[in-house]
């Protein structure tokens, strides 16, 4: 067991991580590097399992990209479905000869036939699927896991409605679609979408609603996260270095990720990476934690969420940001001079009206 105490009076008290090892790291291959989120950690540990003759279950859009769901990979050259971070909650379905199946029971299936399985998903994921597999006494023996560390999805809707609004103003469907794009590298990130008409929609993620959103609300069962500390069940969890610096060796400026290694079975899976395609490196665990506190610990719950639950079922995502940064007047002020000009055209008399046209707004 994993020494846990908090430590008292430092900061925002500490989490104890003197049991724990750590590895930062990054593909050398600058295109697998673009094509992940971090430093491609969940990449190449999926890469090391299929090479071997095993599965990867992992995170993917559905095929509207207006729901995240799950898959289950056997072949290298499908492995860039998992790729990328979807800020959005997952369903536990996985689409398998032309049909949605449960998640969990696909997962059994998988191990009871000898081969080796990765799984890889959010710490509330990876707890759900040992859960499931305790209860139902299903051997776990072929089985890595590996978690992310988790800020927690955005609120249910937002993604969608985020997909909505862009396939509106783009008259087209989404083909392609990404909340973590290296425009410029690591950081910023970018959200980009690809059409079927050819055209391309790309902004700062965090400049955009969808970013907003993430960075403000998560679910509110993430607000009480308990997958976190010594609580995460997975033998490895993966998460971006955002402590490191340029100045700082093992830095790259295409992305760089953490492994924080659990057990004797990470340790095992760790052993499986290939260092010609994967820089790996040995790291401070209590610098990544200091400095990436949501391994440790959920995010704070904001004052307005249930009324920006209620905003965003009301009037969208859009307004419901436009209300969040104060606007209330910019939607209440339209609404009310559209009601005025509405009465005024039916109360007043037509000569009243095209004085007041000619007037105040110089129109004959
Ligand atoms: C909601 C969310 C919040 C996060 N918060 C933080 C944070 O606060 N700090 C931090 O350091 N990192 C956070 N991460 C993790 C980070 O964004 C990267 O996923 C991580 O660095 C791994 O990158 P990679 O390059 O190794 O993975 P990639 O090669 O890009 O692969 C992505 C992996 O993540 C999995 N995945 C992606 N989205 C989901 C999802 N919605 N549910 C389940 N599995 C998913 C895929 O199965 C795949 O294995 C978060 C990720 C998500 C999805
Ligand atoms: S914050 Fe916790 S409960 Fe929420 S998705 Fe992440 S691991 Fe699951």
């Amino acid at each position: 067991m994993k020494n846990s105490i908090m430590k008292a009076g430092q900061g925002q008290g500490l989490f104890d991580c003197s049991g724990l090892t750590a590895y930062s790291g990054y593909f050398r291959d600058k295109n697998k590097l673009l094509a992940s989120s971090s430093g491609g950690a969940a990449a190449v540990l999926s890469e090391a399992i299929i090479k071997e003759g095993g599965c990867v279950f992992g995170a993917c859009y559905s095929s509207d990209f207006r729901s995240v769901e799950f898959a289950c990979i056997e072949r290298l050259e499908d492995l860039n479905r998992l790729k990328g971070s979807k800020y959005s909650d997952s369903v536990k379905r996985i689409f398998h000869d032309g049909k949605y199946t449960a998640l969990w029971p696909y997962v059994s299936e998988k191990l009871s036939s000898g081969r080796e399985v990765l799984f890889t998903g959010l710490g509330c994921d990876v707890a759900a699927l040992r859960a499931f597999l305790r209860a139902n006494h299903i051997d776990s023996a072929n089985l890595f896991t590996v978690d992310l560390i988790c800020y927690g999805p955005t609120l249910s809707g937002v993604h969608e409605s985020f997909i909505d609004s862009l396939e509106r103003k783009y008259n087209s469907r989404v083909k392609n679609f990404t909340v973590r794009y290296k425009k410029f590298g690591w950081v910023p990130p970018y959200v980009m979408a690809e059409f079927e008409n050819g055209q391309e929609f790309c902004m700062k993620f965090y400049d955009s609603d969808y970013g907003k959103a993430f960075g403000l609300y998560a679910r509110k069962v993430c607000y009480g996260c308990r997958f976190r500390g010594i609580n995460h069940q997975s033998d490895i969890t993966v998460g971006d270095y955002w402590g490191l610096r340029p100045e700082m060796s093992g830095y790259n400026p295409d992305g760089v990720s953490v492994l924080i290694i659990h057990n004797e079975r990470g340790r095992e899976l760790m052993d499986k990476i290939n260092k010609d395609e994967f820089a790996l490196m040995p790291a401070d665990v209590s610098y990544i934690i200091q400095s990436n506190p949501m391994y440790y610990k959920p995010r704070g719950k904001p004052l307005d969420y249930e009324k920006f639950c209620g905003d965003l079922k009301r009037y969208g995502l859009h307004k419901a940001l436009i209300i969040h940064d104060g606007g209330y007047l910019r939607i209440y002020a339209g609404k009310l001079a559209r009601l005025i000009k509405s009465c005024a055209r039916k109360i007043l008399p037509s000569s009243l009206k095209r004085f007041i046209k000619r007037t105040f707004l110089h129109r004959n």
